[in-house]
C-alpha cells in the first residue's frame, strides 16, 4: 500500500499539487485497502487521512493501517466539517480533486464550507494509470478470481441440457461462483442461446438454451474487490455448418491477438491484431466491439484495446508489463446469433501469460 501511496505522491509532485481529496472508492480502496461503502482519502507529501463514518471505525482501522483515521461520529456532521478542519491544520491552499468522480453539488458545496482561502483544483487520470499495472498481491487475487470462474464454468457445462433456459443456466452459473468462493459475481451472468447470442450484452430470459445452435456464456467471479471476466461460446448437440467457420475465425483472431500481446504495443495495434483476422473472413462489419479492457478493481478498466476512430491517429495507451487485460474478439450475426470466446492475459516483459484456463470447443 506504501508503494502505491509513494507512486501518487510523485504524480503529484510532477503536478505541483500539494494535496489530493480522493472521492472515487475504487481509487479510496486502491490506495488505503480500506472497503467500506462511504469515505474519503486526504494524501499529502507528509500524510494520509481517511475520513469515514461511525459505521466503519473498526473496520477502517483494520483494513487501512497506514491510515490517519478521521471518524464522522456525530451525525450532524459532514464529511466537508471533517475536511475543513484537517485543511486548517494542515494549513493547504489548494487541493486536487478527482474531477471524474465528484458531482457539481458536492464541488460547489466543498467549495462553500472551504471558502475563498482554499483553491480546489480539478484534475483527472492521477490515480487510474497506477492502476492499469498490478502488483503481485493485485495478480494473486485476480489468479485465484479467475480460476473459480473456470471451475465454476467446468462444473455446469456438463449440466446444460437444451430445455434448460438461459436465466436457470445463469443461475446455475452464479451458483457455482458463489460456491466456489465467490464474492459475488463481477457483473451479471449474460447467458445468451442461438439468434440472442447476436445481442454482445443479452440478458438471460425464458428461451431456452435449444440444440445445434450458440449459445454465448459471459461471467466472473468477484473476489476481495477484483474481477473475472471469462467467455465461452458452446452449442449442445450437432451445430450448422456457419457455426464452425464463425467459431474458428473467432478462435484465429483470438490466438493471433494473444500471440501478438507484448509491452510496447498499443491498445489500437492490439484490436487491430484480431480485426484484420475477422475482417479478411469477411465478418469485419459483425465484430460490433473493441477487443479487450483492463481488469481489476473495475470490470472494466485501462488499459482500452480499441482500435483508433476512423482518420485518427493512433493516440491510445501502450501495453506494459504488468496490465491484465480481456481479449475477447466477437461475431454476432443478426438472425443468427453469435459467437464471442473471451480470456484475461497478463503482459510480461517477453509477451502475455494467458490466465484463464477454461476449456474452448476446439
Ligand atoms: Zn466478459
Ligand atoms: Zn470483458
Amino acid at each position: 500500500m506504501l508503494e502505491r501511496i509513494t507512486h501518487l505522491r510523485r504524480s503529484l509532485a510532477t503536478k505541483e499539487l500539494p494535496a489530493l481529496l480522493v472521492t472515487s472508492a475504487m481509487n479510496r480502496r486502491y490506495l488505503s485497502g480500506f472497503s467500506g461503502s462511504a469515505g474519503a482519502l486526504l494524501i499529502t507529501p507528509h500524510h494520509t487521512l481517511l475520513f469515514t463514518d461511525g459505521r466503519y471505525t473498526i473496520q477502517a482501522a483494520d483494513e487501512a493501517p497506514d491510515y490517519d483515521q478521521r471518524q464522522i461520529v456525530n451525525p450532524g456532521r459532514l464529511l466537508t466539517d471533517l475536511l475543513k478542519e484537517a485543511v486548517a491544520e494542515l494549513e493547504l491552499t489548494t487541493i486536487g480533486v478527482e474531477a471524474a468522480h465528484m458531482s457539481i453539488g458536492e464541488f460547489e458545496q466543498l467549495r462553500r464550507v472551504l471558502g475563498d482561502a482554499v483553491t480546489l483544483k480539478p484534475v483527472d487520470g492521477l490515480i487510474e494509470p497506477l492502476r492499469e499495472v498490478k502488483d503481485e498481491q493485485e495478480i494473486a487475487t485476480l489468479r485465484k478470481a479467475i480460476a473459480i470462474t473456470d471451475a465454476a464454468l467446468e462444473a455446469v457445462a456438463p449440466r446444460l441440457t437444451p430445455e434448460l433456459s438461459e436465466r436457470q443456466a445463469a443461475w446455475l452459473l452464479e451458483t457455482a461462483l458463489r460456491e466456489g468462493g465467490a464474492d459475488a459475481v463481477s457483473f451479471p451472468i449474460i447467458v445468451a442461446a442461438g439468434p440472442n447470442a447476436a445481442r454482445a450484452h443479452h440478458q438471460p430470459g425464458d428461451t431456452p438454451l435449444g440444440s445445434g445452435r450458440p449459445i454465448v456464456i459471459d461471467m466472473g467471479a468477484r473476489l476481495n474487490g477484483y474481477h473475472a471476466d471469462l467467455t465461452r461460446t458452446l452449442v449442445l448437440g450437432e451445430p450448422d455448418a456457419q457455426f464452425w467457420t464463425i467459431y474458428d475465425t473467432v478462435l484465429k483472431a483470438q490466438r493471433t491477438a494473444l500471440a501478438g500481446l507484448r509491452p510496447g504495443i498499443s491498445g489500437h495495434a492490439a484490436d487491430m491484431l484480431a480485426r484484420d483476422v475477422i475482417i479478411a473472413a469477411g465478418y469485419g462489419e459483425a465484430f460490433s466491439h473493441s477487443l479487450g479492457h483492463g481488469v481489476g478493481l473495475n470490470i472494466h478498466e485501462g488499459p482500452s484495446l480499441r482500435r483508433a476512430p476512423e482518420g485518427k491517429e493512433d493516440a491510445s495507451p501502450q501495453l506494459q508489463a504488468g496490465m491484465v487485460t480481456s481479449i475477447e474478439p466477437g461475431i454476432y450475426l443478426a438472425g443468427w446469433g453469435g459467437v464471442r470466446i473471451e480470456d484475461l492475459a497478463l503482459i510480461t516483459p517477453e509477451g502475455c501469460e494467458v490466465l484463464s484456463h477454461a476449456p474452448k470447443l476446439r
